[in-house]
């Protein structure tokens, strides 16, 4: 009893943090910091959390790195939250085969960031909605597995924030590909 409290007041609590982030960002008042990203880093914080989440769902957790440089500039903390909720996502809505984070240079020193996975996809029609924030195609499903309808809004926003952009490809039954791309940023911006 006392562990299904806990995991309600975890659940709780995860809900009204990101109700408030919307909030602020929503409200303008959330501030980026420019600093040097490290990819093998970035990549290192990512694997600890996706690998167990991937191998309870029995799901293939694949990063690659080809041809990326080592660093580029713009928000760590915020490029990983944004990699983080489409990686969660990716997981949370794949049953069989795998996920995949793919990171390519773009243009000069920008860099590509796909996250890709092998889930139920989804309709055009749901596409147009899912940036918007308390969206979610399946409230039960998602119940089940958690989540606020707010991740996708959230890291919109934060990619914009970061002088990028995000977009996605997916069919239903034939997965998903989340894009964000990133320029690198100036340091004084
Ligand atoms: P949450 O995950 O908390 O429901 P998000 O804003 O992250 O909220 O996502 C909104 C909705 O977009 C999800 O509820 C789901 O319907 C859809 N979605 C997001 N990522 C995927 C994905 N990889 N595959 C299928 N549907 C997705």
């Amino acid at each position: 009893q006392v562990g299904r409290i806990k995991v309600s007041a975890r659940h709780l609590l995860q809900l009204i943090e990101e109700i408030l982030l919307f909030a602020r960002v929503d409200a303008g008042q959330e501030s980026f910091e420019v600093a040097e990203v490290r990819i093998p880093e970035l990549v290192e914080e990512v694997r600890a959390i996706l690998d167990p989440l991937a191998a309870d769902k029995g799901l293939e957790f694949r990063v690659s790195t080809d041809g990326t440089p080592e660093t580029f500039r713009s928000d760590p903390r915020k490029l990983r939250q944004v990699l983080l909720n489409l990686l969660v996502n990716a997981v949370k809505f794949t049953d069989q085969g795998r996920v995949e984070l793919r990171i390519e240079p773009d243009g000069e020193d920008g860099v590509r960031f796909h996250v890709i996975d092998t889930g139920r996809g989804m309709h055009p029609d749901e596409v147009a909605h899912i940036f918007e924030p308390f969206w979610q195609s399946d409230s039960s499903l998602t119940r089940k597995a958690g989540g606020s309808g707010l991740g996708l809004a959230i890291s919109r926003r934060y990619v914009e924030m970061l002088g990028g952009e995000i977009v996605v490809r997916t069919d239903p039954g034939a997965g998903s590909a989340f894009t964000a791309v990133l320029p690198s940023m100036k340091p004084e911006a």
